[in-house]
């Protein structure tokens, strides 16, 4: 909620607690930027009115701070009681389910009854972990495991903590020291506690936190078992650091079926081993690992024990590193990013279903209609991929104008939109999307609105059923001909030995049979090109086939460019902070035909098909389109690369790609596409050859006499732009508009002085 925060206002409503009248508590936490709220009501209300105060001071706070139509995020069920309202006429309902409550001791009978209507409500589901989200994923269809994360600088405190440094009720106890922190309740196996005690009457058995629900008289009382109560956050890693092996002695019952401790990952932040009764979800993410020792019995629990005693004793430190590389991918920064884009896609998508419902039959997105009068912006922008994205966010922040946005699918990022599918995997709804490029100005630009995962890309070709590198490198030399070509010049020669030089390079073919002969061309061009084009690559212009390099040395790359690698969290969210500027309205399910009449604009910017802008007045331009086949699948990979190309005739698809390897995800199961080429759908590529230029040229001097209307982009300028590129081009096209603007106000202003 911190995380939260720093984006959009919080209001944390707590649990009441007891008081004289029925009150807020309204106070403002002191590292974050999250209002906490407690209700105070007094003794003796029937639970109808305890319900209704809550309802009238929950409703009374919002209407008293402005906040119309929050995001209403649950941690339980029971507080839909009272909120029921507010949830109801929510932007979202996020209901965040931690544990299953109704396992819990003093659950209360309605529980289950009101998660029900609760999930009924929820617009997104999460689930605090891997066992839960598979007991629940049958309930919503928009839900999603997040395991725990860790604060790992805050718990690393404990790797460097200094003797001085042990907290004053833990700097008495001998060694080796045994400890658990966190709620002592009735999912603590009391009994093993004992038994450990009992077994290591020279151990020291250290508990911190707070007694819950559970009766203090039941704890097992032993000389050497220390109760220490609950600490702060803050505290806890000087207890962790002060501790030689760390543990989690739940009992293994219903009421901790479904839990996914925080506490072992901060437990391995602070350097400590781990042991552990068996939970599902510790054993699953890190049962593997040498430190985590998870224990079956009691008696296996007080043997693991003396094990990680003996680890941690121990001068090896691979097991150090084994934890290390574990944890790396873990941060609650990570989660919140990801969390933040499906509450965001929640709200989006809510607010298009109400604005269609509210049947407005000629506008289809909310804004634009506001009480009947035509709005007016600056610009209108059609079309949200890179191309009109850049221009809304550069127009937007860099020139101060008011900008609508729109695009007809129902979303931004255009082809290169990213999002989490049903399973939880993210992919590329429209194929895989590699950023390269060779230009510092749009790596700066792209890097004001994401940090980079960085990813080389690499491609295997399926020939004569070897799986071998392409771009065509000495290995694949070697491994389909059974080789051994050691330097860059036997490899040159092998190839100059079949290469047929053709005096003038034209068409697609040319290209690769002058640098590969024809059999490699064939084995590894013609097939796919003709799949890929709907024509032989002798029809096509020579840049298409120029794009994949021929090698000599052993580089496997896909790609030359002095840059590569993934948006950290994904295209879409990259977008989503390009475009989150009050300036810009984004209206997506909008075409431009819906709205171009019913908008007031000064200028218009328009990136989708340059030949359905004029009404394909010379006839429709070429364009070769795909269909995705997505599968997701129960393993956690399925292929060594993410792409792997299939160039032979005969096999339907082009390429399978695998999600995951880009997006560098930990996912218990894998998503992979299937790409079929085809005629008809939307327009993913413009054909490069004469006769489709020529007849662009045609639409290219429409488009150039229109001093009205910008065309930027893939589509309006027909050209078989990579991402940088369009990025690049829609840079340069923003500083013409800011200069043909220049030279009007200042003609303009000549024109007044003049007159004056
Ligand atoms: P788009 O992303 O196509 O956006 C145009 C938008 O305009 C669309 O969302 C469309 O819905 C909307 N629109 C069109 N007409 C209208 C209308 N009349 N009304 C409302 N909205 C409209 N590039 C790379 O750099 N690396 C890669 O690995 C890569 N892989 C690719 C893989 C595939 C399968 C494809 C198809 C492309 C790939 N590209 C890749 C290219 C990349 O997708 C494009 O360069 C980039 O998306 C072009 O951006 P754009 O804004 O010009 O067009
Ligand atoms: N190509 C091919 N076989 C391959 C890879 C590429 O024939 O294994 C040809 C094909 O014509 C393709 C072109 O090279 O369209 C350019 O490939 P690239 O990967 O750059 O295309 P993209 O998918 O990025 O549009």
């Amino acid at each position: 909620m911190s995380r939260f925060a720093q984006d959009r206002r919080v209001i944390f409503f707590e649990e009441p607690l007891p008081g004289e009248t029925a009150s807020l508590e309204v106070r403002q936490d002191a590292k974050s930027e999250v209002t906490i709220v407690t209700p105070k009501l007094p003794d003796g209300l029937s639970h109808e009115r305890r319900n209704a105060e809550l309802t009238r001071l929950l409703t009374g706070l919002l209407a008293e701070r402005g906040v119309e139509r929050p995001i209403v995020w649950y941690y339980t069920p029971m507080m839909l009681e009272f909120s029921r309202p507010v949830a109801e006429t929510a932007a979202a309902v996020v209901y965040d389910c931690m544990d299953e409550l109704s396992n819990f001791k003093f659950a209360p009978d309605s529980l289950k009854q009101l998660e029900r209507d609760l999930v009924g409500l929820a617009d997104v589901v999460f689930t605090g972990g891997y066992s839960l989200y598979e007991a629940k994923r049958g309930w919503h269809a928009n839900i999603h495991p997040f395991p725990s994360s860790v604060d790992k600088a805050h718990f690393a405190q404990a790797r460097s903590m200094s003797t001085a440094q042990d907290p004053a009720d833990q700097a008495a106890l001998p060694h080796p020291r045994f400890g658990f922190y966190g709620v002592i309740d009735e999912r603590m196996d009391l009994d093993l506690l004992a038994k450990l005690a009992d077994a290591h009457p020279e151990w020291s058995i250290v508990m911190v936190g707070p007694v819950v629900k559970i009766d203090p008289a039941d704890l097992p009382k032993r000389a050497n078992i220390h109760y220490l109560g609950g600490k702060t956050y803050a505290e806890l890693p000087f207890y962790l650091g002060g501790w030689d092996v760390a543990m989690a002695p739940f009992a293994i019952n219903e009421s901790t079926r479904f839990i996914s401790p925080t506490k072992t990952p901060e437990y391995l932040c602070g350097g400590k081993p781990v042991v552990s009764t068996a939970i599902v979800d510790v054993k699953r993410h890190y049962g593997e690992l040498e430190a985590v020792r998870v224990a079956d019995t009691h008696a296996e629990f007080i043997i693991e024990c003396e094990s990680a005693l003996a680890l941690g004793l121990s001068s090896t430190t691979s097991w150090r590193q084994a934890v290390d590389e574990a944890l790396a991918d873990l941060s609650w920064d990570t989660t919140y990013a990801r969390m933040a884009t499906l509450v965001e896609e929640a709200a989006v998508r809510k607010s298009q279903t109400a604005a269609k419902a509210a049947a407005n039959p000629v506008v289809a997105g909310p804004a634009v209609h506001s009480a009947g009068r035509r709005s007016h912006y600056d610009v209108l922008i059609v079309g949200a991929g890179f191309a009109g994205s850049v221009i809304a966010e550069r127009l937007a922040v860099g020139s101060n104008k008011r900008v609508l946005l729109i695009d007809r699918r129902p979303h931004v990022a255009g082809n290169a939109f990213d999002v989490h599918d049903e399973a939880g995997v993210l992919i590329h709804q429209y194929g895989p999307h590699i950023f390269h490029t060779n230009s510092d100005e749009i790596v700066r630009y792209l890097s004001r609105f994401t940090g980079w995962r960085t990813y080389e890309h690499r491609v295997l070709a399926s020939v004569d059923g070897k799986l071998v590198p392409i771009p065509i490198n000495r290995t694949t030399l070697n491994v389909l001909y059974g080789l051994n070509l050691t330097t860059d010049e036997e490899a040159a020669n092998f190839l100059a030995a079949r290469a047929e030089p053709t005096a003038q390079i034209r068409t697609s073919e040319d290209v690769v049979v002058a640098a590969v002969g024809r059999e490699l061309y064939e084995k590894f061009f013609r097939g796919y090109t003709r799949k890929q084009w709907g024509v032989d690559p002798s029809e096509l212009d020579r840049s298409v086939t120029s794009r994949v390099p021929t090698r000599t040395n052993t580089d496997d790359r896909y790609f030359g460019d002095s840059f590569q690698a993934m948006p950290k969290l994904g295209f879409t969210h990259m977008f989503g902070n390009m475009l989150d500027h009050k300036n810009i309205t984004i209206q997506t399910e909008t075409e431009f035909a819906e709205v171009k009449d019913d908008v007031l604009y000064d200028q218009l910017v328009f990136s989708g098909p340059v030949d359905e802008f004029f009404d394909h007045r010379f006839g429709p331009l070429p364009y070769r389109s795909l269909k995705f086949e997505h599968r997701t699948l129960d393993q956690e990979q399925f292929q060594q690369v993410a792409v792997v190309n299939y160039p032979h005739p005969d096999t339907p698809y082009t390429r399978i790609s695998e999600y995951k390897h880009l997006t560098g995800q930990k996912h218990p199961k894998t998503s992979i596409s299937y790409e079929y080429p085809s005629a008809v759908g939307d327009p993913y590529y413009p054909i490069p050859n004469a006769e489709a230029q020529a007849l662009y040229k045609r639409y290219e001097a429409l488009a150039l006499a229109r001093q009205d209307v910008t065309f930027v982009g893939r589509l309006a300028t027909y050209r078989y732009y990579n991402m940088d590129q369009v990025v690049g081009q829609a840079l340069a096209t923003y500083r013409k508009i800011l200069e043909v603007g220049d030279r009007a106000v200042s003609s303009r202003d000549v024109t007044e002085a003049a007159r004056a």
